[in-house]
């Protein structure tokens, strides 16, 4: 698969978010771009869809009752290891310091809120390589 095919790849998403009004706006987004979409309220939900489901980016909320961002993101790590998908903080606070945080986590990259479809487009195209080869290992199976 490249990268051409990637953007016309109906994407496995996990939205993992607390808020309802942010899960409306990205599913809306998502499901514009041709995407597929699967949300879970707090990262505990999460980690169960995940173990029965596989996804190609998961979109990570940071604040979050139950289990936050950071927390569920460690547990994906050490679950999944490299085998996990493109996970991407989505969050209101973006302070370096913060970003540094996510990326020690094992997220891959951040995105400030509120994201616009097209931010979510152009983040997908910057991981294509990440995805499609995570796409490439599940077909493999
Ligand atoms: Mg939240």
């Amino acid at each position: 698969m490249d990268e051409v095919e990637v953007k016309k790849t109906k994407l496995r998403v996990l939205l993992v978010e607390d808020n309802p009004v942010n899960q409306k706006l990205v599913e809306r987004y998502l499901l514009k771009l041709g995407h597929q979409i699967d949300i879970a309220d707090n990262g505990a939900i999460g980690l169960e869809f995940l173990a029965q489901k596989n996804y190609d980016v998961i979109l990570m909320d940071i604040e979050m009752p139950v289990l936050n961002g950071i927390e569920t993101t460690k547990k994906i790590v050490e679950i999944y290891s490299d085998n996990r998908p493109v996970i991407i903080a989505v969050t209101a606070s973006i302070l370096s310091a913060y970003k540094e945080i996510c990326i020690q986590a094992g997220m891959d990259d951040y995105m400030e809120k509120p994201v616009s479809g097209e931010q979510l487009k152009v983040m997908f195209e910057k991981w294509s390589d990440k995805i499609i080869k995570r796409i490439d290992a599940d077909y493999k199976k």
